[in-house]
């Protein structure tokens, strides 16, 4: 008995110590919940934001449209200007649309020829054209895959394009302005077939890698490439000129940072294309302006298949030669490909190569990484060594029919390869960099944290040069930093407590 009352005795005191160590707690639990809250106000009210428009198109169109998007690192300057912009121009310039394959040529307007006036005189006729000039309406046309659809807009309006190198330039700054993006890495080619002949003339009866390169630094491959840097040079302050950015760079564009990729076009003679990455890479090493260089065209084309592997050790050898000159950034289309579009053979190697024999920094595209020999393998080399792929789900669905469960894009994020989305072409497919956001969050479910993380890396893969990368990164965080603000100011505290409540986001 005598035991039993000090054992009570006993559990009420522990009781209450019990009870006042777990009030402490909670107390406790409550003040860091509150204090953590009151820190990550404005990002937790973003998130749950995110998670409640992610099933209401117009909000989640508006809530990306708004978002800092970073970069775009993946975007080639003529697919990316929208059709209407080469008529009005094409008008302009008095050039004429010859109607049997809806290309546009120069002046005189020859048989077979229209004027551009007269190729738009009605909604009609104009609509055709802006038609055949863009992906526009490619869903009814079953007698064109949208592949081809795609590739041939771009003869069609090359006459435009190559007349309007600033204009593009600055239509495209505009753009990315409107969609809360920063930065943008163009896609250029600077030498056309016709310039680059004498070079590739003297590459005849030269073996190997390093007699072609001093056949053409004999052919005088340094002195062109410095009239092209002057020429890029005139374009650019044509740029600046027509921007006019007052000192707080609050006209449309001028917050945008820009810088060139050279293309190369891969479905030439191997001597072409040597001679196309040798320019490309003697320029970027120049100019700064030009942050590395590219491999375009179709890669499903015959050249481009019969020459993959050649084309690896091309870019291999002149990215880092001479020895002494400073490494060249590499970005590779590679895996722009689909069981279907090619023999399966051909679907095994592409990305491997690109990061194991070309030694590129980003893959554009990606998209046959489940056909690759060894995936596993090829994620992890990624993952080590930081390459990221550049995801275009607009274009990877218009051109290759890729979308949804079948795209690599999760499988790449669940592999912990950087990821970027970037738009391709933007202006031929009729899309935008909010698009690619918004088929990104509702597609693959993405939480707020995600879109942020992708939307930094497009900056953190950037081309740029340290001290550039870290002012666009600070640029950037800030940005971010006022979005959310300006997101919390939209609710009060107990609309927002309620939101948060009814839209926390599971990590993804
Ligand atoms: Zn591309």
């Amino acid at each position: 008995m005598a035991l039993r009352v000090r054992t009570t005795k006993l559990d009420k005191r522990t009781l209450r110590t019990a009870g006042i160590t777990l009030a402490a707690v909670a107390f406790i639990a409550a003040v860091t919940a509150t204090a953590w809250l009151a820190a990550h106000w404005d990002a937790t009210i973003s998130s749950a934001m995110l998670t409640q428009a992610r099933d209401n198109p117009t909000a989640l169109r508006q809530f990306l449209g708004r978002m800092p998007k970073g970069g775009d690192l993946h975007t080639h300057l003529s697919g990316a200007v929208y059709a209407e912009r080469f008529v009005e121009w094409a008008i302009a310039d008095g050039q004429c649309l010859r109607t049997a394959d809806w290309t546009i040529v120069n002046p005189p307007c020859a048989d077979g020829t229209v004027t551009m006036q007269e190729a738009t005189r009605d909604q009609a006729a104009r609509d055709k054209l802006i038609n055949a000039l863009s992906m526009r309406g490619h869903e009814d046309n079953h007698e064109q895959t949208g592949h081809d659809r795609f590739f041939a807009t771009f003869t069609r309006f090359g006459e435009v394009s190559r007349r309007h190198f600033a204009d593009m330039v600055l239509d495209q700054l505009v753009t990315y302005q409107d969609q809360a993006t920063q930065y943008a890495e163009l896609m250029v080619s600077f030498a056309g077939g016709a310039e680059r002949k004498i070079f590739v003339d003297a590459l005849a009866g030269h073996a190997t890698f390093d007699d072609k390169l001093d056949a053409l630094n004999a052919a005088g491959l340094g002195p062109w490439v410095e009239a092209r840097k002057a020429d890029l040079a005139r374009e650019i302050e044509t740029i600046e000129s027509k921007l006019a950015c007052d000192i707080n760079r609050t006209r449309p564009g001028c917050k945008v940072t820009f810088r060139f990729i050279a293309q190369i076009s891969r479905n030439n003679t191997l001597n072409d294309v040597f001679v196309q990455t040798a320019i490309a890479a003697a320029l970027a090493r120049i100019e700064p302006m030009v942050v590395g260089f590219n491999y375009v065209q179709p890669e499903d084309a015959t050249i481009a298949l019969k020459d993959y592997s050649a084309h690896m050790r091309i870019i291999a050898y002149l990215a880092t030669n001479p020895a002494d000159a400073k490494p060249v950034n590499v970005a590779l289309h590679a895996g722009e490909l689909w069981l279907g579009l090619v023999p399966p053979h051909e679907l095994t190697f592409h990305i491997g190569e690109a990061v194991n024999i070309a030694g590129a920094k980003r893959i554009g595209h990606g998209t046959s990484l489940a056909f690759e020999r060894d995936a596993d393998q090829l994620l992890k080399i990624m993952r080590e060594r930081g390459i990221a792929v550049e995801i275009n789900l607009s274009s990877n669905d218009m051109v290759l029919g890729v979308r949804g469960k079948e795209h690599p894009f999760p499988a790449y994020r669940a592999a912990d390869v950087p990821v970027v989305l970037s738009t391709d072409d933007h202006g031929v497919q009729r899309t935008d960099l909010t698009n690619e956001y918004v088929r990104a969050a509702r597609d693959y479910k993405l939480t707020y944290a995600t879109l942020k993380r992708l939307a930094r890396a497009s900056l953190v893969h950037s081309f740029l040069p340290e001290p550039d990368k870290r002012k666009e990164l600070e640029r950037f965080d800030t940005k971010l930093k006022e979005f959310e603000r300006s997101n919390s100011r939209r609710t009060t505290i107990i609309e927002g407590l309620k939101l948060i409540a009814g839209h926390a986001a599971a990590p993804r």
